[in-house]
């Protein structure tokens, strides 16, 4: 592509974003890198009722933590600022102005009942609901008065009233809208503040955006948007509008089925990777059969052909496979690396801090077993515990005596004290030597010293969970185990 590309993500402060609104900023960023060009991020605060204090940040700490970064914008500046839109208010005021002096807007006095009388009566007479012009018609002497006596005024821009507003939308195709059917919509409110519609195209123009990629729900307002574009004599960007997104219900993307605040995300425990590799399919595809593709060599890939028509449907499966796919690629360093902040998040306190480079001997026992990070704590707890509680009767394995069990326990104790070498292989051959002598199946010697040692049923594989463990607390827990389980028959025969 000849041009400069510029692209932008335009997100309005009202809540936390969630898959959906960071799909979009992902096509955007990658759509820019793809081409050398710019990415923008733009905040569309002009709804000063639903702004959300805070929201700024987390989207901007959303996009960061995915790996998406942004050429100008806030927290990073740029030729083009302010980059927040209630920063720039006069511009807009100023925009509103030209178009009434070229007669291509109007002010409009009408009050909430008047809209509400016509409202009501364009439903009883079933025709569409839509302002109905009044005071595009009001003589100058008519607004001059209206002004005089202190009436409240919006602007609105005045339609054309025929021909059609045609788009060639880049995924799309072709589109197009009788102008008859669009109202005069408001262009700058009561409160002075321009509507999303003026303050988006003034900025798309004023930063020299040339592509507008944005979600469906978007493409009702596109023919305003272009229709605003000519009045100011500007020549609109090109349009892009990206599938909707549903949830496996084929409804609209419910909370129950993905609509979660996208940091969420990260907080149960998803990589940033897989959830951007899992967001880049959500109507992108390389191909027929690709899956796995790191954004890094999208970017390579990367074009707007590779956009689906047909709507992306949000399945939290395929993700949670994803992830696990991506948790098994990482080396065992950067896995623990990436564990430390759960593990410091959910285990208890006085386990803390993590010693990290046990934890680095830890990570590849649970690798392949791993979903999300969030698993951390729970699956690996036992490890950093002094010792692990249990209920000592649990020692003993199915078709074991108690007295089995402890001797069970104190021949492995006995080996396990005197051998030299504490290297999984070695020891397991020995292990297995004494369970045989002892006349135990090893699903109930190693079922036995498994729970000694961890106090859990299922852990990755025993001996190397010993070795990791090391000789000391792997003896101080079997002595533990000993005395537990010898305390308890006590109390047994009670
Ligand atoms: N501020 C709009 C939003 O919150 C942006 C729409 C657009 O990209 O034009 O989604």
């Amino acid at each position: 592509m000849a041009e400069n590309i510029r692209v932008r993500y335009a997100p309005s402060p009202t809540g936390e974003p969630h898959i959906g609104n960071v799909r979009t900023a992902l096509f955007n960023w990658l759509f820019a890198r793809h081409h050398g060009g710019k990415f923008i991020v733009r905040i569309e605060d002009t709804d000063q009722q639903r702004l959300v204090p805070g929201a700024i940040d987390v989207i901007l700490d959303s996009l960061s933590w995915l790996n998406i970064d942004w050429d100008e914008g806030p927290r990073v500046g740029g030729p083009y600022g302010p980059y927040v839109q209630s920063e720039k208010l006069s511009v807009y005021r100023q925009l509103a102005q030209t178009l009434i002096d070229e007669g291509k807007a109007y002010r409009c006095y009408c009050t909430r009942e008047r809209l509400a009388q016509v409202r009501e009566e364009q439903q009883r007479s079933k025709v569409d609901i839509r302002y109905d012009g009044h005071c595009r018609h009001l003589s100058p002497e008519e607004s001059r008065n209206l002004e005089a006596q202190g009436a409240p005024s919006v602007v609105r821009f005045a339609m054309p009233a025929s021909g059609v507003t045609g788009l060639h939308d880049l995924i799309r195709g072709d589109v197009e809208w009788r102008n008859e059917l669009l109202d005069d919509f408001i262009i700058l409110k009561s409160d002075g503040f321009p509507t999303y519609h003026l303050a988006v195209v003034a900025d798309d123009h004023s930063m020299e955006i040339s592509h507008v990629l944005r979600a469906e729900e978007w493409l009702p307002s596109t023919p305003r948007h272009l229709q605003l574009n000519y009045a100011l004599g500007y020549s609109p960007p090109a349009f892009g509008h990206l599938p909707v997104i549903f949830g496996p219900d084929r409804a609209k993307l419910s909370k129950r089925h993905g609509a979660i605040p996208l940091l969420e995300y990260r907080d149960k425990g998803y990589l940033p990777e897989a959830l951007g590799n899992f967001m880049l399919l959500l109507g992108w595809a390389l191909d027929d059969k690709t899956e796995i593709m790191s954004l890094q060599t999208v970017v390579e890939s990367f074009s707007l052909e590779g956009v689906t028509k047909s709507s992306a449907i949000f399945d939290r499966e395929k993700l949670d496979w994803m992830n696990g796919v991506y948790i098994r690629q990482l080396s065992p360093e950067e896995l623990a690396h990436r564990m430390l902040p759960y593990l410091e998040r959910d285990l208890p306190g006085e386990l803390l801090p993590v010693d990290v480079d046990y934890l680095g001997r830890i990570a590849p026992l649970i690798q392949e077993r791993i979903k999300l990070l969030s698993e951390s704590a729970a699956m690996t707890a036992y490890f950093f515990e002094d010792l692990p509680e249990y209920d000592p009767s649990s020692l003993v394995q199915k078709g074991m005596e108690r007295e089995g069990a402890l001797e069970a326990l104190r021949a492995a104790l006995e080996q396990l004290t005197h051998t030299g070498s504490f290297e999984h292989e070695p020891m397991e051959e020995l292990l297995r030597a004494v369970g045989e002598r002892l006349g135990l199946s090893p699903r109930q010697f190693f079922g036995t010293l498994r729970f000694a040692v961890t106090g859990r049923t299922a852990t990755p594989p025993l001996f190397e969970t010993m070795e990791v463990l090391g000789r000391d607390r792997v003896l101080r827990r079997i002595q533990t185990a000993i005395q537990r389980l010898s305390e308890n028959q006590g109390d047994d025969q009670q």
